[in-house]
């Protein structure tokens, strides 16, 4: 199939974009680079544009057979604080792409959903049939997406699936593509950060939260074990059925299993220091991954330590030298 991937110069869909290749699809990338970095679209025919401009999707779209949406703002603190932004971009913007798509003859359509769309779960691992209630806008305007694309689904015959991401770490193997965010606010690169003393030490959101350790439980997944399950969330759609899916390994590590875990495969200490917890934070956010891995015939196989070691991989090798054009 030839795939859009929209959002394919940020961090996930750039992965995926190679994981496509590598099975044999042809990948249009798409993005605004607001975020993203042009140097991961290397290789992939980019057209830089925007979500909400139809009159650049309207061409691209006669050429491919599905859609892949990965273009949206995802800091949660962010989005207390500046929720115009994503309700602009994530809504307004998500829906203009889904208007241009459903204007088009593409039927066939994959969103980049989260685990922030449960809220704070009654228990875990948590099920996709679970209450969906979102604790910050990002949530909400993940969830905005998912609804969306049910009535469309439902009236225009847009078949979509719906991935929920749970943590996304790591990078590619072949050392092609990673994460770098500006600024940098996930877990395992701010903890590098503090390694290399770019930060004078990793802070601990908050280490007095019901859990065995005290600190924050959450269901890392390897990005590319993510990408994998696009490719074959391609060929679920092929069979003209629609799915909302939790996307992780089923495993809760802590944050101070994470540290641990980095400071093995580094070799190196992460000076650390407790801090107050971050404003929607969870204890414990852990998938239940039982519906994809029947509906796709698909795991998440790569262990915590290979996650800690792509991400080292990269954020030694390229991450200083990434620039935005
Ligand atoms: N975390 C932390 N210090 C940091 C960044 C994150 O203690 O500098 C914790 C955070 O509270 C959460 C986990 O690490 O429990 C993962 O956070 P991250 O921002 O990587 O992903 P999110 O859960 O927001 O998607």
């Amino acid at each position: 199939m030839t795939v859009l991937v929209v959002g394919g110069a940020g961090y996930i869909g750039s992965h995926a974009a190679r994981v496509l290749r590598r099975h044999g699809h042809e990948v249009i990338i798409y993005d605004n680079l607001s975020t993203g970095y042009k140097m991961l679209a290397e290789g992939f025919e980019l057209i830089v544009a925007d979500i909400s401009d139809s009159a650049s999707l309207t061409p691209v779209l006669r050429r491919v057979d599905a859609v892949m949406h990965f273009a949206a703002h995802a800091y949660v603190g962010e989005s207390v604080t500046n929720p115009r932004k994503y309700f602009q971009n994530n809504v307004l913007g998500g829906l203009s792409l889904l208007h241009s798509v459903l204007d088009s003859s593409v039927r066939k359509f994959i969103f980049s959903s989260t685990c922030a769309v449960y809220g704070i779960p009654g228990k875990v691992p948590i099920t996709e049939d679970m209450p969906r209630s979102p604790v910050n806008p990002y949530g909400i305007t993940k969830l905005a997406l998912e609804q969306a694309l049910e009535a469309y689904d439902h009236a225009y015959g847009l078949r979509f699936v719906s991935f929920r991401y749970f943590n996304a770490a790591g990078a590619d193997e072949d050392g092609g593509a990673g994460e770098n965010h500006t600024p940098e606010t996930h877990l395992i690169p701010s903890a590098f950060e503090a390694i290399r003393g770019d930060r004078a030490a990793l802070e601990i959101y908050g280490d007095d939260y019901p859990t065995p350790d005290g600190t924050c439980v959450r269901d890392y997944i390897h990005v590319n074990d993510l990408a994998e399950a696009h490719v074959l969330g391609l060929e679920y759609l092929s069979g003209g059925s629609s799915a909302k899916l939790n996307l992780g390994t089923g495993r809760g590590h802590s944050v101070r299993e994470i540290i641990s875990t980095i400071e093995k495969v580094t070799g190196q200490t992460v000076p650390t220091r407790t801090a107050p917890r971050r404003q929607g934070d969870p204890a414990e956010l852990v998938a239940d991954p039982r519906r994809s891995e029947t509906l796709l015939h698909w795991k998440a196989t790569r262990s915590l330590k290979q996650i800690v070691a792509t991400a080292w991989n990269w954020a030694q090798q390229h991450s200083a030298s990434l620039k935005r054009t």
